[in-house]
Order: C-alpha cells, then sequence, then structure tokens
C-alpha cells in the first residue's frame, strides 16, 4: 500500500474565513477535494480577524510563537478550526498588528506599506508552527507571493537551524501561480527583513531590476511549479504575458505545469444556493425568471423580459475594463440591462458609476465585494462577462455554466480551456457552451456580445447551449487527482537529490 500523503497547504486567503478573489475559492475546494481521495491535508493561512461562524470550535493550539523579523522578535500564535463541513483542520497564524486588519493586503485601493515583513512572519511561522506540532508533511504547497518565501527558506536558510534542516529535510514543495500579475515587490533595502542572506539577493535568486521579488523566489526555489490552467503554464513564457518572467520561467519549464481549477459544486450550484430567489436544475432552469426578477428587484432595473449581462470583476486592466467601457454607450442602445459587480481601481469605479447615472434603469453597479449578489448575478443573468486580457484560470464562467448563464469571454488562458465557443462544429456537435473572441480588442468584444445576443433571440437553440453547460462538470475531484500526480513528482524529486 502506498503511503499517504502528508500536505501541508499555505494560502493567505481560504474561503469562508476570508477571499478578495479566486484564490480563496481554490484554498477551500481543492484540500476539501485532496482529503476525499484520501491525502492527510492541513491548511494554514493567516488569521486575519476571529472567523464568527466557527469561532466557537477555535482553539488555540500554540500560545507563544516568537519569530524573527530582522533585528527583532515578533510574537504571534496559532489557532486551529476546520473547513466547514469537513475533518480539513485549518490553522491560523495570527498577530493582532499584522493580521487584524480591515483589508487582507491593502486598504482603500493602498497596499499595506509592511506587507514584506506581514508574509515574511506568515512564512517563517508556518515553518516553525508546523515543527512545533510534531506533524510532518511530505509536500508544502504554497501559493503565490505571500507564501513563496517557505520554499526559499527550506533550501536556503533553513540550514542556520539545525532542528529545522531535520525536520524538513524530506520535504518538497510545490509552487502554484494563480496570477503571475501580482508578485510582491518591495525595495531592495527592505532585503534584510526576509533574514536571507544578501547572497540569495541576484539575478540567480529573488532580485529582480533591483527589488525584491518574492514570486521569483517561490518559482526558482521550489521543487515543481505549476500554474491553474494549461494553456496559461504556455501563455506565461511568452514576452506578452510573461510579465517580466517569461526568462525565469522558461528556465523551469521542464518542471512547470498546467493544472486547471475546479468548482466546489457544494458550494455552487443553484439547486441548492440559499441566497437565490428561486432554486433549479437542469430540469427547473424556467426558475431562473424567478431569479431574473429578483435580480432586476434587488438592483434597481425595470422589470421585465430583456437579457441581462452581468459581470462579478476586480475592477483592473486585466478584466478587460478598458475595452468595455470603450463599447458601453453602444450597449445601452440595446434592449438588454446590465449589473456589475465588482471592487478595485478608483478609476473604473468613477467611469462605471458615471453610466450609472446616465442609463439608470438599464445598468447597476454595484461597488462593493458581496457574495450573495455575486451569486444572484449568477442566477439571474443570462450573459456573463469575461473580457479580460488575461486569465490565469478564471472561476465565474464555471459557476456561470451550472447556473446556467452564457459566458462571452476573450479566448486567453483558462478562459480559452473551459468555455467551448460557439463555432459550426462545436454547434453540429452540439456542444457549445459560450461565446470566444479572439483578439483583445472593443470591436470584437461587442461583436461577440452581440452574437451571443442573436442566439439568445432563439429560445430552442439558447437552452441547448445553458443544457451544454449545466451538464460540464469541472469539479475538483479530477484536478485534485492531477496534484497528487505533481505531489509523487516532488516526492520522487526529494528522493532523487538524497
Ligand atoms: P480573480 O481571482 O482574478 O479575481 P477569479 O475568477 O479566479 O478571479 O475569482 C474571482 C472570485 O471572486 C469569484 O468567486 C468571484 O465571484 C469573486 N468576486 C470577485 N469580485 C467580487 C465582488 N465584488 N463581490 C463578490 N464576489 C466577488
Amino acid at each position: 500500500m502506498t503511503k499517504r500523503l502528508n500536505i501541508l497547504y499555505c494560502s493567505s486567503e481560504v474561503t469562508p474565513f476570508s477571499k478578495t478573489g479566486g484564490l480563496g475559492d481554490v484554498s477551500s475546494g481543492l484540500p476539501r477535494a485532496l482529503k476525499e481521495i484520501g491525502c492527510d491535508i492541513r491548511v494554514i493561512t493567516p488569521g486575519y480577524a476571529r472567523p464568527s461562524d466557527t469561532s466557537d470550535k477555535l482553539g488555540k493550539i500554540v500560545e507563544s510563537l516568537p519569530i524573527r523579523i530582522g533585528e527583532r522578535s515578533e510574537e504571534g500564535g496559532l489557532y486551529e478550526s476546520r473547513l466547514p463541513n469537513t475533518s480539513v483542520p485549518v490553522y491560523f497564524v495570527s498577530h493582532d498588528k499584522y493580521f487584524n486588519r480591515k483589508g487582507l493586503y491593502q486598504e482603500d485601493g493602498n497596499d499595506y506599506a509592511d506587507n514584506l515583513e506581514r508574509f515574511t512572519f506568515f512564512s517563517m511561522a508556518v515553518l516553525y508552527t508546523i515543527k512545533k506540532l510534531g506533524w510532518k508533511p511530505d509536500i508544502i504547497h504554497c501559493n503565490d507571493w505571500q507564501t513563496s518565501l517557505i520554499p526559499v527558506y527550506l533550501k536556503a536558510m533553513v540550514k542556520e537551524d539545525k532542528d529545522l534542516i531535520d525536520f524538513y529535510k524530506s520535504c518538497g514543495t510545490l509552487f502554484t501561480i494563480h496570477n503571475l500579475g501580482y508578485q510582491g515587490l518591495f525595495m531592495g533595502d527592505k532585503f534584510p527583513l526576509t533574514g536571507l542572506r544578501w547572497t540569495v539577493f541576484n539575478m540567480n535568486g529573488l532580485e529582480f531590476y533591483g527589488k525584491i521579488n518574492l514570486l521569483k523566489g517561490g518559482i526558482l526555489f521550489s521543487d515543481i511549479v505549476n500554474t491553474v490552467s494549461p494553456t496559461y503554464s504556455q501563455e506565461i513564457q511568452t514576452e506578452e504575458l510573461g510579465h517580466g518572467l517569461h526568462g525565469v520561467l522558461q528556465a523551469r519549464r521542464g518542471d512547470l505545469y498546467g493544472i486547471l481549477n475546479g468548482v466546489d459544486y457544494k458550494e455552487w450550484d443553484p439547486s441548492i444556493d440559499k441566497h437565490i430567489a428561486a432554486r433549479y436544475s437542469l430540469k427547473s432552469t424556467s426558475r431562473k425568471k424567478i431569479c431574473k426578477r429578483d435580480l432586476q428587484k434587488n438592483c434597481g432595473l425595470t422589470i421585465k423580459d430583456v437579457p441581462i449581462i452581468g459581470i462579478v470583476s476586480r475592477l483592473d486592466d486585466q478584466k478587460g475594463f478598458d475595452i468595455l467601457i470603450k463599447i458601453m454607450d453602444e450597449l445601452m442602445q440595446l434592449e438588454i440591462q446590465m449589473v456589475i459587480l465588482g471592487t478595485g481601481r478608483p478609476k473604473y469605479q468613477d467611469i462605471l458609476k458615471r453610466f450609472a447615472t446616465k442609463y439608470p434603469t438599464k445598468i447597476s453597479v454595484n461597488l462593493f465585494f458581496d457574495d450573495t449578489l455575486a451569486r444572484k448575478i449568477e442566477a439571474g443573468a443570462d450573459i456573463f462577462l469575461l473580457p479580460s486580457k488575461y486569465e490565469p484560470c478564471g472561476l465565474n464562467q464555471l459557476y456561470s455554466f451550472r447556473y446556467g448563464t452564457v459566458p462571452v469571454a476573450h479566448k486567453t488562458g483558462g478562459l480559452a480551456d473551459t468555455i467551448i465557443d460557439y463555432t459550426p462544429s462545436n454547434i453540429a456537435m452540439d456542444r457549445t457552451t459560450g461565446f470566444l473572441f479572439n483578439h483583445y480588442s472593443a470591436e470584437d468584444l461587442l461583436k461577440a456580445i452581440l452574437l451571443a445576443l442573436s442566439v439568445y433571440g432563439d429560445k430552442a437553440r439558447w437552452k441547448r447551449l445553458i443544457t451544454s453547460g449545466m451538464k460540464s462538470d469541472f469539479s475538483w475531484k479530477r484536478s485534485a487527482g492531477e496534484y497528487v500526480k505533481l505531489y509523487k513528482k516532488v516526492r520522487g524529486k526529494i528522493k532523487e537529490q538524497r
């Protein structure tokens, strides 16, 4: 019998405790699925605030956690809870000054000035607390820049602490890039805060044009690297989408993989979703109408039977708002309504607010984070827009499939890997699940929306698109199996090195 894998999953956000985007959902969905296929998986994350829904189950398991940050020692602690309805332990690294704040990484659009210190503390705390617990991971699975110092420490710093070396000597690392656009860049003179030697602050280490680049450290020092869709794993090796790290990624291409994200259908399914006005499944899609009226009512739109285009997104250049705003006036001349939910760049907030004032009965702009409204949009809209310039995976198109809402998206990254386009051959095979446009431009976006709207007019054809989407299966189970294969590759590498 093969040994059960012990996996420590490190992430800076975990739904339902914390979430700013897709990472939060992945960090609960994937561990849940890995547990179901037999891994001993445990999640570790910063304890931003005491999660109210599980506070009665929270227990402090490490009282005193002194961590060296530069010249100082900072005192933290460790609490334990569970992912809801599972036996997956979630460890929360606590430190009042670092983590008990309004935001996770920023407030009012400004990154916290001490982010390097905060996530240095977290990364060190992970290694010291897990050792204290005496549970030895086979694999430490790190995610994005916030946790990328962990693999660096294991290879470049731990040698100074003999006990730590011994404890982690058979432990390997997998590093997942969820978005190459966020690299954790900090001024070079802050490097001593990391506790690392200057010898790793160079071209072959964490240095990037004079700055500290944490993501680069994760890519270089992990045993294996992956990203969240096969297409994105190729795109990031190109100058166009490599955000300056394409050379580093090309150098590691032998160890670079792409695994699609999945959906936690226990969380995202209209037949059980308590937040929407009516529950429905493939057999009862007519009940979407109730959700549509509810959405119109909630958002102050005229209640009538017109196609609704929904968007739930960070308001960022990445998400395609530059091309969307160029066609907004044209869109508003059509017999449609639009609901937008998002937070992000002030520039886009201002422009969208102006459109909402100009077309008050046709467009609803909601500039806040609201999980319930996100679900109401998935259920009440007919078309879901994802015009992202690049998209590592994207979760909303997967949620849209299940909610019978048809995505219109740019053919990039995970959107290209998951949406089956409205082409003659796909139509002939009755497998279309959405509309993709090839070139990132306002004109092509408009064309794709107009095509979707014309198909929407043909009720029987539209129903077939909805059916293909609702039948598609992106559950985490398959992706979790792919991750186990990568974990085993990591173990193989560790054995070779010994
Ligand atoms: P990213 O992680 O790049 O933001 P993803 O598509 O991977 O994009 O995941 C975004 C997740 O965040 C989805 O679950 C989406 O519904 C959610 N989300 C984004 N903005 C909001 C918001 N303003 N309110 C509620 N949920 C949001």
